[in-house]
């Protein structure tokens, strides 16, 4: 990272967690604060954080504000939970899901207008990749969400880069091949709005350990990392926070 912008690491449980560990993260993961740092559990736990010494974020959340939508969860619910960040547009809500650009587009919108601070995720599947079109496939994510929200999201989000091919494979894009795609992503952002692409953090997720992070967190637009797996453990996800 680079010393204007402030490290930041968010755990994604994703369908993982029990009581039992809200009470280890709770009792044994320290506030640090040289790291902004987020826990994001499932919706049933978010609560249950209220005395935790750092921030918690859903990781996903209705674009409607309430009603019948059976199964879902609102804006205004997880933000009376204690949440200050929401995930959106996780690769696994765009592809289990159908979530497309459009409708992750209209849920930053909704974040931002209610308070909350939206993790953008966006990333390329292998075939992108192989095909040389990553460039191309993540300016799409992007500008979907510029044209439903303006220029002004940059400056109430952050973004995280997850190649699809390296969330939960154990195969991380190397910290060269992540830096090529972020400095792409903060120019893109800069276009926009060039102050805020400049303090956005942009974080790296995709198979990120205690042991990879550190080469990953010293490339200078890398800002930290959104871990999944490494995330459930309080140890691990310890040394990842020390390493940005
Ligand atoms: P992983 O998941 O760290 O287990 O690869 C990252 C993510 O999906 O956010």
């Amino acid at each position: 990272t680079s010393s204007q912008r402030k490290p930041f690491v968010a755990g994604n449980w994703k369908m993982n967690g029990s009581d039992e560990l809200v009470e280890a993260f709770s009792s044994k993961l320290a506030s640090n604060q040289a790291v902004d740092i987020v826990i994001c559990p499932p919706a049933v736990y978010l609560s249950k954080f209220s005395q935790a010494a750092f921030a918690i974020g859903a990781q996903n959340v209705s674009e409607f504000a309430s009603g019948a939508h059976t199964g879902e969860v609102s804006l205004s619910m997880i933000a009376e939970a204690g949440c200050k960040y929401v995930i959106l547009g996780h690769s696994e809500r765009r592809e289990a899901y159908y979530e497309s650009n459009e409708v992750v587009a209209r849920k930053v919108k909704a974040a931002i207008a209610a308070g909350l601070t939206p993790i953008l995720c966006i990333g390329e599947p292998l075939e992108v990749r192989e095909s040389g079109q990553v460039f191309d496939f993540v300016k799409a994510q992007l500008d979907a969400v510029a044209h439903e929200c303006g220029a002004h999201y940059v400056k109430n989000s952050v973004i995280a880069y997850e190649p699809i091919w390296a969330i939960g494979t154990g195969k991380t894009a190397s910290p060269e091949q992540a830096q090529e795609v972020h400095a792409f992503i903060r120019k893109e952002l800069a276009a926009l709005d060039v102050s805020a692409a400049a303090s956005v953090r942009i974080l790296y997720g995709g198979s990120v350990n205690a042991a990879n992070a550190k080469e990953l967190f010293a490339k200078i637009d890398i800002d930290g990392g959104l871990i999944g797996g490494a995330s459930l453990k309080v140890e691990d996800f310890t040394t990842i926070c020390q390493a940005a």
